[in-house]
């Protein structure tokens, strides 16, 4: 029998009033690990009102203060590495090679940095005459809801919640109904770093009732947000209603480059890394290849045999290193693009077939899928398709490549490879997106900004950057003259 949770509001372990749950299911395996709260509007109000009590004394408290509850946290998710990693392992499907190596470890390094940028959070003084004392100060919002993605069940969280927690928010944190887990861990792990009852609160439940209700809440003043584009734009449309702020991180279709003076072995390596990681469900996943009509067959014969080798399968095991998509109906989603790939005359390089080994059969898998000969116009070069499939197509000038890449509605990121530095770096000047990497694909970092422009959102998560957007700034004016009447009272007199 899998184990039934509970959710976090005001510092207590609770369940949904109504006493349904939803079933988390392991996607490699096809069995249920876990029964969580299926929540409501009834939660939301319950969570809103706690988190809404506990703001004045969490602002109160001195950054020092906030920081050491981060770093406490850090310490905590460490100490429970193992434990996390094959939480996020059943309940995602990410091999543990990877939860144990890269989301744990990163989610406790992006506490960490939180917890020291934070500290060197200021305003500003402004020198409108001397007559005065004119200054900006940053405050946090007070309740924020933070409604989070399955692509990375605890990385998500943490990119929000730290920013949040450490401005002087409280936070409502709403995670993905196919892996809830982590997030309730987290939760657990917060309130024994220290944080009060109300600061933390996590409520598992579905997007319609749980995530709409907290977005159309009074009581909260920002949403932050990662998820699917159409999502993104449904919140945007709820959230007007109390005119709230949103942060969006939506979808992308990432372009990937290889122009006529790359390094064709290094622009593989980055290939396997930027399409493959994860499984490709990654919003940053490279998925459109654009090749140099040059090196087009070497790149896409050495692609071919380098994805041959990525070992899938049980992802307990330490060898594995890419394992199923996250949900059955993703698995048909993904199966259905590569259908019409087929149909459009894609040519079809490797994959494209359901796996039937003893490890795979009961999970869902899709294999590393590559076409050749696509063209901009096919489905799976348009569409985000957020698995381990890609389409490469051929160019023959930079400026046909820039137009390429530029031939989408999303704006997250893209990447150039070339060995001319000079040439990469113009390239990068010309793509509309959010991050373009030149001679690398993939790789974030807590100092560097992260978020799109077009529809793949606004608003940046990490970086010092994402600390505005968890507070608002300000502007506080002193008259310093002491005198009772100021030459512009004149315009009244
Ligand atoms: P979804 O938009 O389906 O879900 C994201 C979250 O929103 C979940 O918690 C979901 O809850 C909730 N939600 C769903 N419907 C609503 C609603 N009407 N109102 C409020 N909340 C709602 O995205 P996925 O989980 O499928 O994540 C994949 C998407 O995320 C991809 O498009 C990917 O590109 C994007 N992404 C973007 C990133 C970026 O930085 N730009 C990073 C990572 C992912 P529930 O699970 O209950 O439906």
């Amino acid at each position: 029998m899998a184990k039934e949770y509970k959710v976090l509001i005001n510092g207590e372990w609770v369940s949904a009033s109504t006493g349904e749950t939803m079933k988390v299911i392991n996607p490699a395996t096809g069995e249920v690990v876990g029964l969580a709260p299926k929540c409501g509007p009834a939660e939301v109000d319950m969570a809103v009102a706690a988190a809404s009590k506990a703001a004045p004394g969490w602002a109160a408290k001195t950054m020092a203060e906030r920081s050491k509850l981060l770093l406490k946290l850090s310490q905590l998710v460490m100490s429970h590495q193992e434990e996390l990693a094959k939480l996020e392992t059943m309940e995602h499907g990410s091999p543990i090679r990877k939860t144990m190596n890269f989301d744990v470890p990163l989610c406790a390094e992006q506490l960490e940095y939180f917890a020291g940028v934070a500290r060197a959070l200021t305003g500003e003084t402004l020198p409108v005459g001397p007559w005065c004392m004119s200054m900006t100060v940053r405050e946090p919002l007070g309740v924020v809801g933070l409604i989070t993605p399955w692509n990375f069940p605890a990385l998500m969280v943490v990119w929000k919640l730290g920013a949040a927690l450490v401005t002087g928010n409280t936070c409502v944190v709403k995670p993905p109904s196919t892996a809830p887990l982590t997030a309730l861990k987290l939760g657990e792990l917060a309130v024994e770093a220290g944080a009060p009852a109300g600061v933390v609160n996590v409520l598992t439940g579905p997007g319609e009732s749980v995530g709409e209700a907290l977005v159309q809440h009074p009581q909260v003043a920002k949403i932050g947000f990662t998820g699917d584009t159409s999502t993104g734009k449904r919140i945007m449309g709820l959230a007007s209603g109390t005119v709230k702020p949103v942060g969006l991180e939506l979808g992308g279709k990432n372009a990937f480059i290889v122009l006529a003076e790359a390094d064709v072995d290094s622009a593989v390596e980055g290939a396997i890394f930027g399409a493959f990681f994860n499984t490709g469900q990654v919003c940053a996943a490279a998925s459109r290849f654009y090749i140099h009509e040059s090196l087009y067959n070497e790149f896409a014969e050495k692609l071919v045999s380098a994805a041959k080798q990525l070992k899938y399968g049980d992802t307990m095991k330490m060898e594995t290193v890419i394992g199923p998509v996250a949900y059955q109906a993703h698995r048909d989603k993904i199966e259905s693009y590569i259908a019409g790939a087929k149909k459009a005359g894609a040519k079809l390089l490797l994959g494209g077939e359901r796996p039937n080994t003893p490890e795979t059969k009961n999970g869902f898998f899709v294999p590393p899928t590559i076409f050749g000969n696509c063209t901009n116009d096919m489905q799976i070069m348009r569409e985000e398709i957020f698995g381990p499939v890609v389409g490469l197509a051929r160019f023959q000038t930079p400026e046909e490549a820039v137009a390429l890449a530029n031939d989408t509605k999303y704006g997250l990121s893209a990447s150039v490879w070339t060995k001319d530095t000079r040439a990469g770096l113009a390239l990068a000047g010309q793509i509309k997106a959010g991050t373009v990497w030149v001679n690398e694909h993939l790789i974030i970092f807590c100092e560097t900004p992260w978020g799109g422009c077009k529809e793949s959102g606004w608003g940046k998560d990490l970086s010092t950057m994402v600390l505005e957007e968890y507070t608002y700034t300000k502007h506080i004016y002193v008259d310093l003259t002491g005198a009772p009447a100021k030459p512009w009272y004149a315009l009244l007199k």
